[in-house]
């Protein structure tokens, strides 16, 4: 019976129905995100000179943002963000490092705080410069963006033009950072995080070249925790804050520059 429903319950997770708040975020992004959009935007926030703040500080603030694109999610993402981490704890006991890959793995929404739409912050990200694959959420309003395809074979994720947001926002953070230990494992897991078509629909795979199966597996991994923690305990005690607070102590050190 826990079997079944188990199942029912997986099936009905990311279900997008039209004329939602989804559907209109998505209308938004296939409108506005461009190449030369997504090149702007890499540029302006790898500066990192839009403030300094503590790993702590950005937890917080995602106590007053809800993702106005995840159908199955309705609480802060502050509390995503604790219950993500323990789904992994409970699992991998002495992975710490994953730990908190599932604690900051949204922090890059803080966007929302410089004055970014929603559209360049969350949703499923996708490729542009190239044909738009039809397993895409919303497929049928993307259709007048098709592109004639600037990409070779084999040219690797990390060269792909992928639509701007949270993701990519906070692995450039980390990137440009050097105060923390956060290892370009997991720094690709969170890059990579949100790219549904890639890791869940399998589309893309011709740009993939040898280094990207790992990253594949690794965010494989990841997402099983992304998605399945949405519907528990909302219920978050101060012992299990003070255990992530440590946590962080040890793998960051001091402010960081965003
Ligand atoms: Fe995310
Ligand atoms: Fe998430």
């Amino acid at each position: 019976m826990i079997f079944i429903s188990l199942i029912y319950f997986i099936m009905t997770l990311r279900i997008y129905e039209k004329n939602t708040k989804q559907f209109n975020l998505y209308l938004e992004m296939y409108k506005n995100q461009t190449i030369d959009l997504v090149k702007s935007k890499r540029d302006e926030y790898s500066k990192l000179n839009k403030t300094k703040m503590t790993i702590h500080k950005a937890l917080k603030m995602l106590d007053s943002f809800i993702d106005p694109s995840d159908p199955d999610l309705d609480v802060p993402n502050s509390i995503h963000a604790y219950q993500t981490a323990e789904r992994i704890r409970k699992k991998y006991p002495d992975n710490k490092e994953f730990q908190i890959i599932g604690l900051i793995h949204d922090l890059g929404k803080v966007l929302f705080s410089f004055g970014e739409e929603s559209w360049a912050v969350v949703g499923d990200t996708y490729v542009l410069g190239c044909e738009i694959p039809k397993s895409i959420v919303y497929y049928e309003s993307t259709k007048k963006y098709n592109e004639p395809c600037i990409y070779k074979n084999g040219c690797g994720l990390d060269n792909l033009i992928i639509s701007y947001g949270h993701d990519e926002y906070l692995y450039s953070v980390l990137k440009g950072n050097k105060n923390h230990k956060i290892s370009q494992k997991y720094m690709d897991v969170i890059r990579y995080h949100s790219f549904y078509p890639w890791h869940t629909n399998c589309e893309y795979s011709e740009f993939l070249c040898e280094k990207d199966s790992d990253t594949l597996k690794n965010v494989k991994k990841f997402n099983e925790f992304d998605l399945y923690s949405k519907e528990d305990s909302v219920e978050i005690t101060e012992k299990t804050k003070n255990y992530y607070k440590e946590l962080l102590d040890e793998y960051f050190d001091g402010k960081l520059n965003w």
